[in-house]
């Protein structure tokens, strides 16, 4: 394992998305600075999550894909809808927080498609464009994992379930209104409208969203009573 300050192509990057939990970035590309540009490159947030720090020997290299999204929005006024999201990002190259880096591999087995700096007319896709890594990185891939496992969390009611509220539903001062984004018992997720307009805005769960809507693991009675607390009709 070794500190670098600037992500190259390749890298295998431990993150660190919530305490006690890591995951795995990989970086897909580089780009050298010009006049113009910051040095960017684009990185792969995958599906793993462990609950210790791991080797790059015991990653199955085969197996590391991009998380992909598969949002369910049951949004009020609107239909029921499904959106797709492959989470690739471009950053900056600076690992300035000192992710370590377990090593490198050919990124081409982790994604092969295109993979643009700049919105190309007649190419469908698109990265969004963040700042510095920071250390969010890969929260998207706990939010995911933390809602398709199991967890157990102690909680004031004993142990139970865990689903997922933004930070600001936690607080019980008055109603914030509720989103739930998952119609799955098993995958409660839900923020406030607050958090959904930004969502809105940005488009996507960029680092902006991350960061403000501040996501927490909560008890499915937990999640249940704020649920009813902020529903606005
Ligand atoms: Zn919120
Ligand atoms: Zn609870």
């Amino acid at each position: 394992m070794t500190k670098s300050s600037q992500f190259n192509k390749g890298n295998v990057i431990l993150t660190n998305p919530e305490e006690g939990y890591y995951g795995i970035a990989v970086v897909l590309s580089e780009k050298k600075n010009t006049h113009e540009f910051y040095p960017w490159c684009h990185i792969a947030i995958t599906p793993l999550i462990f609950e210790r720090k791991v080797q790059l020997q015991e990653l199955d290299i085969n197996q590391l894909k991009p998380l992909v999204f598969k949002r369910s929005y049951n949004l009020k006024g609107k239909e029921k809808f499904f959106k797709e999201e492959i989470s690739i990002g471009i950053y900056t190259r600076s690992n300035k927080h000192g992710f370590e880096i377990l090593g490198s591999i050919d990124p081409k087995k982790v994604y092969d498609g295109p993979l643009p700096f700049m919105p190309l007319t007649g190419l469908d896709i698109t990265f969004p464009m963040y700042d510095e890594v920071n250390n969010y990185l890969g929260r998207e891939a706990f939010i995911q994992w933390a809602s398709e496992h199991i967890v157990e969390i102690d909680c004031k009611h004993g142990k139970g379930i865990s689903s997922i509220v933004c930070s600001h539903l936690l607080s019980k001062n008055k109603a914030l209104g509720f989103i739930e984004n998952a119609s799955d018992p098993h995958d409660l997720q839900g923020w406030c409208y607050d958090c959904e307009n930004l969502f809105l805005k940005e488009g996507e769960m960029s680092d902006k969203f991350l960061k403000f809507s501040s996501a927490n693991v909560v008890c499915t009675t937990c999640y249940d009573e704020l649920k009813t607390f902020h529903q606005i009709d």
